[in-house]
């Protein structure tokens, strides 16, 4: 592999894993893995105040920009993490897939700019963006120290053995090894999970055939691009793809193809291919797909890999929780699989301080397998119908589109709520709904509505219902002068932080009044995930009671 000239973030950290929690654990968090699954988990678990450690066997974060679009619920748990500015600074407005012959060739759009043509009503305050996983990395580093989080780089999990009160890790760097007991360990280790191995927990699915090879490169397209934008690029004459990387001030490219059998040296049982016919292959294959055949590109880094559509049978083995690649795999297409994996940690990360803080019992954990795992098969399915459809070919009729599968996620009901989301969410799918008309039940993401503020500093930027909620708690969301709202003045439920709105922004009237309040309704209760676990009647007898008992209700659970 070439050297890559993108400096990845260096870290060298010693194994000081910090205090005691009372129960002979140092940490109440290990997270095994620092790509960008684990360091997001390492965040969101210290945002909530855990005292979290992440071993990353790595000297430095991620040095091949794999993921780019960061979708739009990711972008919303970013801004609730604090870094959606620097993420902006750090990637580009998403730009959409085009395809046609080659680069220099006529495009016609595939897949038009992730959150463009302007919804009447806006469904988030973001936009889906384009930044690369090796640049949000760094971000997420900065921010997970910030709030606290124990980084150890160059430092590898090699065995974990839980009891009745934790988990005993081992650690080894530099051939040294120490131990680390922890009360929880999040598995973030990726597609080749050591952590899912010594659990003993199996994979179901299929490969998906062949290697695909993505090779990072430096070249001038402007002679193709001729003064267009190009995000993403299908060159269907070189059986490749083109990606714009970095920003408009660092523009680099990268080639996204396969492996042909004939790259391979002849007579060798293990199919290899030598470092320097590779290049030469995938110097061909840029000036096909480029359209420019004088070009020489300077190829920085070659990533070779195999995927598939796999789920780990199970997501939770006692103490130990799975994440990211390490919990499922699928391929590329649509962009989900980092994505999927930040929300698996956003999900996991409250549920995790309220065990550790003694307001929930383990089996709150319970929760986050029979929430996300639905979810992940739901997206490996969805990536499947999109890896199977060419360019020009009309979406299927099951394929549901990028904003409601961000955004429009069901989790299935509490069975002793009175307003469960289970029974009928959509006809396209039960596990989401149409985000442009959120049903407000228990089970599905808290609703952006865009809201009228005073302060010239808010201007700057929407302000949203999100932006309400507490991260770390639970918080009520209602209209002034709501009967729950005088009752929590009067009379506040220990952990929940009540929220009043005075006035919904012009064009944002409807969400707000069939989902927080109008319609039959005076409130939603929303987790710090941003989950609703609530909705209030007006009519409801004792609403103080009411909201007190579903905040139990969903600790307990
Ligand atoms: C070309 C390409 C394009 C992609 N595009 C997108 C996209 O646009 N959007 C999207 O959402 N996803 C995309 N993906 C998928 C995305 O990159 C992965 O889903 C994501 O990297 C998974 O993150 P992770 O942290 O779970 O796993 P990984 O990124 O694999 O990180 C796992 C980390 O764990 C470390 N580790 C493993 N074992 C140990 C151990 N025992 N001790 C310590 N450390 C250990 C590894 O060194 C590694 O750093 C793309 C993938 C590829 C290859």
């Amino acid at each position: 592999m070439m050297p890559n000239r993108i400096p990845g973030r260096l870290r060298t950290e010693n194994h000081d894993a910090g205090r005691d929690a009372g129960d002979g654990c140092f940490v109440d968090a290990l997270v095994v893995g620092g790509g960008l699954v684990g360091l997001a988990a390492a965040a969101f678990l210290a945002q909530q105040g855990v005292s979290v450690v992440l071993a990353e066997r790595h000297r430095s974060t991620s040095l091949h920009p794999k993921a780019r679009l960061v979708t739009v619920r990711s972008m919303e748990i970013y801004r609730s993490l604090g870094v959606e500015d620097e993420i902006r600074s750090a990637g580009e407005p998403n730009g959409g897939f085009a395809v046609g012959d080659s680069l220099a060739d006529e495009h016609e759009s595939w897949i038009p700019p992730a959150g463009g043509g302007a919804p009447a009503v806006r469904l988030s305050p973001v936009d889906p963006y384009s930044c690369d996983q090796q640049r949000i990395e760094p971000i997420l580093c900065n921010r997970a120290e910030e709030l606290g989080a124990r980084l150890l780089f160059g430092t590898e999990v090699v065995d974990v053995d839980e009891d009745a009160h934790g988990v005993s890790a081992r650690l080894s760097r530099d051939g040294a090894d120490s131990g680390l007991r922890a009360r929880f360990v999040i598995a973030a280790d990726g597609a080749h999970s050591q952590i899912r191995r010594l659990a003993g927990i199996e994979l179901i699915g299929r490969p998906v055939p062949g290697t695909a090879v993505s090779a990072l490169f430096r070249a001038d397209l402007d002679p193709a691009l001729r003064g267009r934008h190009v995000d993403g690029f299908m060159a269907r004459s070189a059986e490749a793809f083109l990606f714009a990387r970095g920003n408009v001030d660092d523009r680099l490219w990268q080639l996204g193809t396969h492996i042909r059998p004939e790259w391979r040296l002849p007579d060798d049982g293990e199919g290899r291919i030598e470092e320097s016919a590779l290049m030469s292959r995938l110097g061909d294959v840029i000036r096909a797909a480029t359209g420019l055949p004088e070009i020489e590109p300077r190829i920085e880094d070659v990533l070779t890999w195999s995927t598939g559509a796999w789920i780990a049978s199970k997501v939770r083995r006692g103490r130990i929780l799975f994440v990211g690649d390490a919990a499922h795999q699928m391929p590329p297409y649509g962009g989900f699989g980092g994505n999927t994996g930040v929300h698996d940690a956003h999900n996991l990360a409250w549920k995790i301080a309220a065990v550790c803080r003694g307001e929930a019992s383990p089996g709150l954990l319970d929760t986050y397998e029979t929430e996300r795992i639905p979810i992940m098969r739901l997206m490996i399915a969805q990536t499947l119908l999109r890896s199977a459809k060419t360019p020009g070919q009309p979406a299927p009729p099951d394929q549901v589109d990028s904003t409601t599968l961000s955004l429009g996620f069901v989790y299935p009901g509490d069975a002793d709520s009175p307003d469960t989301a289970s029974d009928d969410a959509t006809p396209i799918d039960p596990r989401v709904e149409d985000p442009a008309t959120p049903s407000g039940r228990p089970g599905t993401r808290a609703p952006h509505v865009e809201l009228t503020c005073s302060g010239s500093e808010d201007r700057l930027r929407t302000v949203s219902t999100l932006d309400l909620l507490d991260p770390t708690g639970f918080t009520l969301v209602t209209a002034t002068g709501s009967v729950i709202a005088e009752a929590l003045r009067r009379d506040p439920v220990p952990g929940i932080t009540l929220q009043v709105v005075d006035e919904v922004a012009d064009g944002s009237q409807g969400i707000w009044e069939s989902a927080y309040s109008g319609s039959g309704r005076q409130a939603l209760l929303i987790r710090p995930d941003q989950v609703i676990v609530d909705s209030v009647p007006t009519g409801a007898a004792d609403p103080r009671a009411r909201v007190s008992a579903a905040r139990d209700r969903a600790l307990r659970s």
